[in-house]
């Protein structure tokens, strides 16, 4: 039990950012730094857990705590809360332990009163009317929720009668128009006691943790619901004061580029919620220099000072009142992924950072944005809606309504955008030919976003504005009405959706990646593969600094528009005799795509699993199909539950001549490319879905016989663990295959028995939402189940055949979490997309340096 629940900003705390909340923190921090903060206190995050336990008012022993620091905080100032003739007025502050900017609440100038209008100096008059009118509004809408236009037309209707800048007649008659709203909207008068309108702002600070926005951001950003906000309250210190004050946001260096420099916005004479409403238009920070010299000079050294002492890229908040200058907030500044990683290895060129430092400071998951193509930033763009930024890259195409069209268009040499409301399985088609996916429904773990972001495409996901139809063939967004085949264009990494055909710019080389890559390849223990199915992905992953080729899913190589008609001839022949002329013209396909991709990865080894996926994801919809005979044995081949029914090597083991001629091919290419080139590729042929001893003896045997056959090979011959059992016996595999890969996105569903596809969007999204679960394990492995089964395999695998090359392939393979699970349980690879090598290279780096990246048990 914490028993102090109110802090005074130079008062010691051992509770850091999780009790002072990270503003709070910043305030305590600088106040010991000396710099010019105005006094205050924090109430603090238990006090917030514990008022939202009782769901009732803030506690009285809260109120008695609170009184006393108000008590110092009137001596410090040498000002009385709610004396009529020179009141010291307070904001209260939102500030939880992890930045949730702008989604929780504020309220400024508490203190106020008619009385200390009545009483106050003639030339103070104005200044407090207007500082009144705030407070009615702010504390209308955040304490009492009135409904926010209605101050706002209130505004209107005296700014049309007066002129402005309002007189002070004018105020008055604004001050009571807005003091009638409030009456009429809760049948009360303003709060005149300034103390119930303090305990009501924190209060009302504490609920705003629980708004919705706030909640929704939460979850999308995995931030836990119990952690609760801190309230901060301060002494106001006003920018609007006069013409020598000014208010503003100042970072040490510019948050875009990373450029040495102050960089930032002032407005003079105005107070922070001008610029934040954008009801006037700030000026660039190097104005303040010629406006107000002196502040300007002690806020550059102020900042530089605050950069020198967090030893990080800072996003500072200050107020100039009457020359001078106050420091409101300093927060680590959210930066683009160019600026993280310019700021990193300047800071160590500085000698601020070490090296080490300079790896930890750079967000990998940011990476990906770097590696995609993006909207040409001097196009005028047509915005129409904003959905969920879901995967990032943009893409231009053509919108189409369906994975069929999707891919005839595509195979017409048209780039395409599938817009659906949500995909499934059922689409993977479509996903795979299309250039980027937007959907009205679903989250960051949606199919779509999981699928588009393995694939390396641009997705923007839930974009509720979308109101398709699909029969219609249309999507409606407003009054926008886009049909089939309409040019259109989303961002994946803000979730924007525009009409039209965007011009795309390809990413140019940062040299900064590369200095912190080589850095962090220097530190990192764990290889990074990459999951790559075409020669095109295997470049690209080479380009990014891939190792090797992980996982080679076959399947895809089935999906594409030339081959599904063969794919379908194969897997609906009625004699042995018609499959066999299927899979023999499919062969010298399968032979040029291995060759391909084995040319791309000369000296790296190349890791192709065999067919995964159950024969009827390759087959049309039943009742789009004629011929009567053709629909029986598609419906024949339908199961309850594909994703535990004939797949992976139980197809391989029914119908061996399937994997026969994958392994032909594979051998075939390999040779042909050792004639070619010179150099052996290094073959690695893997088996999906093996759940005994039995599948994995019999398919090794399969697969040496049949290399045998095309004249011998030196190959790898290895399984994927994906289900439990594989884990659990993961000896006697061993016995039989020189590596493991994990399929952590099988064997979370197995583990879990939670189907990916139902889950996400329904109830796997509740439970992130209400706190049952804290990660998504589709996307962070679940260390103590599925990793816990994941170490029992490495111990019995490695037990029996010490040489193991381990692995893991799932889309966790480019998760920073879970790659420093992977690091602290000693795998020798991960294998993740070719746009999150450097993500991976980078956690895989950063795992080795945070010692907190050690797995503990559950209770151990
Ligand atoms: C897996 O299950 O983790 C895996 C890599 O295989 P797939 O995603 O193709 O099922
Ligand atoms: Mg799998």
């Amino acid at each position: 039990m914490i028993d102090q629940l109110v802090y005074d900003f130079d008062e010691h705390c051992d509770g850091g950012r999780e009790l002072l909340g990270g503003k709070g923190l910043g305030l305590a921090e600088m106040t010991t730094l000396g710099l010019p903060v105005p006094a205050g206190f924090t109430v603090t995050t238990e006090a917030c857990r514990r008022y939202r336990a009782h769901r009732g008012p803030l506690p009285t022993e809260l109120h008695a705590e609170i009184a006393r620091h108000l008590g110092e905080l009137e001596k410090r100032t040498g000002k009385r809360f709610g004396d009529p003739l020179n009141p010291l007025l307070l904001s209260v502050r939102s500030g939880g332990p992890v930045s949730m900017p702008g989604m929780m609440e504020t309220i400024l100038n508490l203190g106020l009163s008619d009385a200390a209008i009545k009483q106050a100096p003639l030339h103070d008059v104005r200044f407090l009317l207007d500082a009144y009118r705030r407070l009615i509004q702010m504390y209308g809408e955040v304490v009492a929720g009135i409904e926010p236009g209605c101050f706002a037309h209130e505004l209107e209707r005296v700014e049309q009668l007066h002129d402005t800048p309002l007189t002070i007649d004018a105020l008055f008659e604004l001050v009571d128009g807005y003091r009638d709203l409030y009456a009429a909207a809760t049948g009360d008068g303003f709060p005149q006691d300034p103390r119930e309108q303090l305990f009501n702002a924190v209060a009302a600070v504490f609920d705003s943790w629980n708004a919705p926005r706030a909640q929704i951001y939460r979850a999308q950003y995995g931030i836990s619901d119990a952690a609760g906000t801190a309230a901060n309250v301060m002494q106001m210190v006003f920018g609007n004061r006069d013409a020598h004050s000014a208010t503003g946001v100042c970072f040490s260096r510019d948050p875009a580029t990373g450029e040495p420099g102050l960089y930032g916005e002032f407005l003079v004479r105005a107070q922070g919620e001008d610029i934040v409403s954008g009801a006037q238009t700030p000026e660039p920070l190097a104005r303040m220099r010629q406006v107000l010299p002196a502040a300007y000079d002690e806020l550059e050294q102020a900042v530089a000072q605050l950069e020198t002492h967090y030893r990080d890229l800072q996003d500072v908040e200050f107020t100039v009142e009457s020359g001078r200058l106050h420091i409101l907030q300093t927060r680590a500044a959210k930066r683009t992924a160019t600026a993280a990683l310019r700021v990193a290895v300047d800071m160590r060129a500085e000698g601020l950072l070490t090296r080490a430092d300079a790896i930890e400071r750079v967000d990998p998951a940011q990476l990906e944005q770097l590696l995609h193509p993006t909207i040409d930033p001097k196009t005028k763009l047509v915005v129409v809606a904003t959905g969920l930024s879901a995967s990032p890259g943009a893409a231009a195409g053509l919108a189409v309504f369906d994975a069929d069209t999707a891919v005839a268009r595509s195979a017409d040499g048209e780039s395409v955008l599938l817009v659906r409301p949500e995909t499934t399985a059922d689409d993977i088609h479509g996903l795979l030919c299309a250039s980027g996916v937007l959907t009205a429904r679903g989250g960051m773990t949606s199919h779509a976003a999981v699928v588009a972001r393995g694939l390396g495409k641009p997705c923007v996901a839930g974009c509720a504005a979308l109101d398709i139809d699909i029969d219609a063939r249309t999507a409606r967004i407003g009054e926008t009405v886009i049909r089939e085949g309409d040019p259109l264009t989303i961002d994946g990494a803000t979730g924007r959706v525009i009409l039209g055909l965007a011009p795309l710019v390809e990413p140019e080389p940062d040299a900064n990646l590369a200095t912190i890559l080589d850095w962090a390849d220097d530190v990192r223990r764990l290889r990074v593969y990459a999951n790559a199915d075409t020669p095109l992905d295997a470049l690209r992953a080479r380009a990014n600094g891939a190792e090797g080729i992980g996982l080679c899913r076959t399947e895809h190589m089935f999906m594409a528009a030339d081959r599904l008609p063969i794919v379908r001839e194969m897997i609906l022949a009625s004699s042995d005799a018609e499959r066999a002329a299927a899979l023999a013209q499919l062969l010298p396909m399968q032979q040029s795509d291995f060759e391909g991709i084995f040319a791309a990865m000369t000296g790296l080894p190349v890791t192709i699993r065999l067919l995964d996926p159950p024969l009827h994801e390759f087959l049309p919809d039943p009742s789009e199909v004629e011929d009567e005979a053709v629909r029986e044995r598609i419906e024949a081949l339908r199961e309850t539950n594909p994703m535990l029914g004939t797949r992976g090597c139980r197809l391989g083991l029914e119908r061996p001549e399937i994997y026969e001629m994958q392994i032909r091919a594979i051998v075939r290419a390999a040779h042909a490319v050792e004639q070619r080139s010179g150099v052996a590729p290094i073959v690695e042929i893997m088996h999906p879905l093996v759940a005994f001893m039995s599948e994995l003896e019999r398919l090794v045997e399969l697969t040496a016989r049949t290399v045998a056959e095309e004249g011998g090979l030196d190959y790898r011959v290895g399984t994927m663990i994906e289900l439990p059992r594989a884990a659990l016996r993961a000896g006697e595999l061993a016995a039989h295959a020189e590596f493991f890969s994990f399929g952590t996105n099988d064997l979370t569903q197995t583990t879990l028995g939670v189907s990916r596809d139902d889950a996400q969007g329904r109830f796997l999204t509740f439970y992130l939402q209400h706190g049952l679960l804290a990660d998504d394990p589709f996307q962070t492995i679940d260390v103590d189940g599925v990793g816990e089964l994941i170490r029992i395999a490495v111990e019995r695998g490695r037990a029996v055949r010490p040489s193991i090359e381990i692995g893991l392939c799932g889309e966790h393979g480019g998760d920073p979490a879970s790659i420093a699970f992977c690091e602290s349980i000693g795998l020798d690879y991960v294998s993740c997309s070719p746009f999150r090598i450097p993500v991976a290279r980078l956690a895989a780096a950063q795992a080795v340096l945070s010692a907190g990246a050690r797995y503990v048990p559950a209770g151990g």
